[in-house]
């Protein structure tokens, strides 16, 4: 299988670049849309929710109908308060660790399109007392400072109330083998689905490939369920990026997953218990091209398979994913390699 590393690299950041919020997806949905565009998919539409949904038909009639899903949303911040001084306060999108937030960068989107950056702080820790210090705060107690020193100086620049923004940092390839970014959960999936749809385009598959680059799932996995009942699929795969535990401190037994093991299979999570038909069609796809995967441990996180496994009457679903160290913070680091090897795998399991 012929992949183009240099464009699964170029493709992982610039989806990392891109904004999306939960619920303000727009930049992210608006760059895959005008990637299918160069892609043979039969139908390609943006549902009433925000979701791309995009459809290749296969060539019997009788075959099934697989849903890949991968979500477009990361975590982030929605604004909350303004202070008379103009400091902001934030609420967050999605589960995001305090201990990461203090001195952080952030930016945000602003009515006119712009980015304004900030960055976080809460009282210095010189006047604070020795318990306080040890102690990391809320993020409801820290704030946002973006250089002005008024209400109406914030307003001014296109903020206010609901607002959101993301962790700043430019996504960075660190060597041949690694890059490093924000947003890699679940930007990673985007860039593998749009790569098997592209290696699918010049294939005639008898499956029908259905496909959902989902809003909100941080919020609650709302995209996969309306995109799956719109879609009516016979089976589903959701296209993840997890994580990766391969650091000091870790004991095997929780060691979720590791960098360089390749696709992390879904055995079971807090929201699915993953068909055996499915785990066997997935260690099918991988055996095909020697793929190398490892598993997932049980039962840490939850995915929009689990939703997708509840349409209707009921969809067999599995979960594949790209691992990736420091999920859900400023910057994950995960391995090309692992990317391409997903994308083996869910290119292969279209076609069984
Ligand atoms: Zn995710």
């Amino acid at each position: 299988m012929n992949i183009d590393r240099e464009s699964v690299i170029r493709t992982q950041m610039e989806l990392s670049n891109l904004m999306g919020c939960p619920g303000h997806e727009e930049e992210v949905t608006d760059y895959i849309m005008m990637r299918l565009e160069k892609l043979t998919v039969d139908k390609a539409w943006i549902d009433p929710l925000g979701n791309v949904l995009a459809i290749k038909e296969g060539t019997d009639p009788n075959g099934l109908r697989i849903l890949l899903d991968g979500h477009v949303d990361e975590v982030g911040f929605m604004i909350s308060h303004i202070s008379d001084n103009g400091f902001i306060t934030v609420t967050t999108l999605g589960g995001i660790d305090k201990r990461i937030i203090l001195g952080t960068l952030v930016q945000f989107q602003s009515s006119n399109g712009e980015r304004i950056i900030g960055v976080f702080g809460a009282s210095p820790p010189h006047i604070t007392k020795q318990d306080e210090r040890e102690k990391v705060p809320d993020i409801s107690d820290m704030f946002v400072d973006i250089g002005c020193d008024s209400y109406e100086e914030v307003i001014e620049t296109g903020l206010d109330i609901g607002s959101v923004g993301t962790f700043y940092v430019e996504s960075i390839q660190l060597n041949d083998k690694t890059i490093l970014g924000k947003a890699f959960d679940d930007r990673t999936a985007c860039n593998v689905i749009l790569h098997v749809l592209e290696i699918l385009s010049d294939q005639e598959i008898p499956n029908t490939i259905l496909v959902n680059f989902a809003v909100q799932e941080e919020v609650g996995l709302r995209g996969a369920t309306v995109g799956a009942f719109t879609l009516d699929p016979s089976i589903a795969l959701a296209v993840e990026n997890t994580m990766a535990c391969d650091v000091p401190g870790v004991s095997p037994q929780k060691t979720i997953t590791k960098l360089g093991g390749g696709p992390a299979v879904t055995a079971a999570d807090r929201s699915l218990i993953v068909p055996k038909k499915i785990l066997e069609r997935i260690k099918e796809a991988a055996g095909k091209d020697e793929i190398k995967w490892q598993y997932k441990k049980p039962a840490y996180g939850g995915t929009d398979a689990g939703r997708i496994s509840l349409t209707k009457s009921g969809v067999p679903s599995g979960v594949v994913s790209v691992p990736c160290r420091y999920i859900h913070s400023t910057a994950g680091i995960l391995l090309v390699d692992d990317i391409i090897n997903t994308i083996k795998l869910v290119s292969n399991f279209c076609k069984i």
